[in-house]
């Protein structure tokens, strides 16, 4: 091994010591060539498809709700798999650059498929954003960023404040509720735009839908969704 080598192996492992790295799903140690997660835990993620077939029957969920151009998932999202555990880290324990990771491998299964004028993160409350400090969104589109070289625009869509009748579930039923989250502030900026709408992880569709709705009311504008994981 050359001494250079040597240097940085010796250096590395002083590190691991001082640092501990493991992996964020078994905890086993990692290797030096492994980042976040083990090879183990790596192959057993529970990777979409990218079939025609696949990406397809992710539109259909918008069908007769909004007008979405594609829908880009990486991860297979149940209950109790994986893809849960790896959200729940994103969103409570401050794993950010295991988000950004996550988000780059989602922008390489994007690139060259489209092209976007702003990529937008699915905003979260403020008093939200306050607690977590971060918001995940965010982090998955920096990641996005890195391959699609897109502008993250997080000026646009805003998550309006609850207010006490709204909040109120007695008054407002469920889609009523949710439609009347998002606004669109500086419409002008997303006239015959096409936006990737980002978020970390599609089920029912109801916020994506609730964002989509408002962006759509601008004119000539079109919205693609681009989401970490997904039922399929
Ligand atoms: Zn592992």
């Amino acid at each position: 091994m050359p001494l250079l080598s040597q240097i940085k192996f010796i250096s590395n492992s002083f590190i691991d010591i001082i640092y501990p790295n493991n992996c964020v799903i078994c905890d086993t140690h990692l290797l030096h060539n492994e980042n976040y997660l083990c090879l183990t835990c790596s192959y057993d993620l529970p990777y979409i498809n990218q079939s025609k077939h696949t990406i397809e029957s992710l539109q259909k969920l918008f069908w007769g709700r909004v007008n979405v151009e594609k829908v880009y998932a990486l991860l297979n999202y149940q209950k109790g798999n994986q893809t849960q555990r790896i959200l729940h880290l994103l969103k409570y324990k401050d794993k950010t650059k295991l988000a950004g990771h996550f988000g780059e491998k989602l922008g390489y299964t994007i690139k060259n498929k489209a092209s976007f004028d702003f990529l937008i993160p699915v905003p979260l409350h403020p008093k939200k954003l306050k607690i977590r400090g971060y918001n995940q969104s965010t982090v998955i589109a920096r990641g996005i960023q890195k391959i699609l070289a897109v502008k993250i625009n997080e000026q646009v869509l805003r998550r309006n404040s609850f207010n006490k009748s709204q909040t109120n579930f007695s008054k407002f039923d469920r889609w009523g509720n949710v439609n009347s989250i998002f606004s669109v502030v500086k419409p002008k900026l997303l006239i015959n735009k096409h936006i990737l709408l980002i978020d970390d992880v599609l089920t029912t569709g109801a916020t994506i839908e609730a964002c989509v709705q408002e962006i759509l009311k601008v004119r000539g504008c079109k919205v693609s969704v681009a989401v970490l994981a997904a039922r399929v």
